[in-house]
């Protein structure tokens, strides 16, 4: 095949996910283009089973050693797949000698560790996990220039722009638009938000994500994680990054240049797309999604976020414009707080009551190693619990 993609071997990092599904998906449909060599999940052990069967990899990875137990006893005796668990397992997963491209699927701070190993192993990662740039941005971003590695955005909105950039010189971009669908609160009356149940939230009106992320996308702290994602990504001042709510989902995002011209990338709201657009990176895959129906959209609308229903942005921002160990503390408190909605401990507005008070009682920190952001990312997740407890005292 005359493509650079013949044969590129993936790690997929969070397989059981959203974004490893669809990986899973692409290399279904380009068997002569991708392998699999190294999949990991969390809980999922009855799925990941079933993907070991079908794409062989070298190495799976589970969370624990129970579930490793558990995946076992699930395949065949004669299985190659060598199998592994917890945070050791994952860095060997995603530092695979034979892996070419590591896909980070996984959801939260679980993700910095091995996409640090990644780029250690001079890894290309196409990066899903926001979390570990939020996190860690300035050191991830440094590392990947050391060692020469690509950072490929799998994020929509990141691979918008990134695709928009394509190879203007960084000085000629001047400001980028990060589109946002509002999620499905955009237009309910504020008095209303105390009422939101976790049933209410996961139903995102566009894209269809995991748990974590879809509310994120209901409190609109997935747009402010992403705006700090995109500090790092593309090196750009907070000051020049805009958030746009656009609810048809059909512009994934925009980037201003100097000379006021704006380009955005269209498509239809599918994850394949920036998934595929990352694995074939500098090719564009022939996965032939749908185009959007022009003739159907009525229009496309963008107006600005509301702040005042959606509080947790301007926490992002204030994370983002501070940096250190802020933007790990509010990605910390926030992992806390959904969990706690999402198993009905507390209520939707205590979302952003909860990683305030975690960024308030934060020992704030400028340049932070990996280690000292490891700690405040530890102590955040206990003052968020104790925060949490008193949302109900
Ligand atoms: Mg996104």
């Amino acid at each position: 095949m005359n493509s650079i993609n013949a044969d590129k071997k993936i790690a997929v990092l969070g397989a059981t996910g959203s974004i490893g599904c669809s990986t899973l998906d692409i290399v279904r449909q380009f068997p002569d283009r991708y392998r699999v060599v190294s999949l990991t999940a969390g809980r999922n052990i009855a799925l990941l089973a079933r993907q070991i069967e079908e794409f062989q990899p070298a190495v799976a990875v589970v969370q624990d050693e129970a579930g490793c137990d558990q995946l076992r006893s699930r395949l065949p005796d004669d299985i190659k797949t060598e199998l592994l668990w917890g945070e050791d397992g994952l860095i060997t997963a995603a530092a695979l000698p034979e892996a070419d491209i590591v896909v980070t699927g996984v959801v939260g701070a679980v993700g910095l560790l091995p996409t640090l190993a990644a780029i250690e192993a001079g890894k290309p990662i196409a990066l899903a996990n926001k979390e570990t740039l939020v996190m860690a941005g300035e050191t991830v971003m440094q590392r990947a220039a050391a060692a020469g590695v690509p950072i490929l955005p799998v994020d929509s909105e990141h691979s918008a722009i990134f695709q928009c950039i394509g190879q203007h010189p960084r000085k000629e971009v001047d400001r980028l638009f990060l589109t946002a669908s509002g999620g499905p609160f955009r237009t309910l009356a504020p008095d209303r938000f105390k009422t939101i149940r976790p049933e209410d939230a996961l139903k995102h009106p566009n894209w269809s994500m995991g748990a974590k992320i879809t509310i994120d996308s209901a409190t609109l702290m997935n747009k402010g994680l992403e705006f700090i994602e995109a500090r790092y990504l593309f090196d750009m001042a907070p000051e020049k990054i805009e958030v746009v709510v656009h609810p048809q989902s059909i512009v994934h995002s925009m980037v201003g240049f100097v000379d006021g011209a704006v380009l955005a990338q269209l498509g239809i709201p599918d994850m394949k797309g920036p998934i595929g657009y990352a694995l074939a990176f500098p090719e564009r895959p022939p996965i032939h999604l749908d185009y959007p129906d022009f003739t159907r959209l009525a229009r496309l609308t963008f107006e600005p976020p509301d702040m005042e229903r959606f509080p947790c942005l301007s926490l992002a921002f204030e994370a983002c414009t501070q940096g250190g160990t802020m933007p790990a503390v509010l990605n910390a408190a926030n992992e806390m707080a959904v969990n706690a909605f999402l198993q009905g401990r507390i209520a939707f507005p205590h979302i952003y009551g909860v990683i305030d008070a975690a960024m308030a009682r934060h020992a704030w920190h400028s340049q932070p190693d990996i280690e000292q952001i490891r700690e405040a990312d530890r102590l955040a997740r206990i003052m968020a619990a104790e925060e949490i407890q008193k949302c109900n005292a």
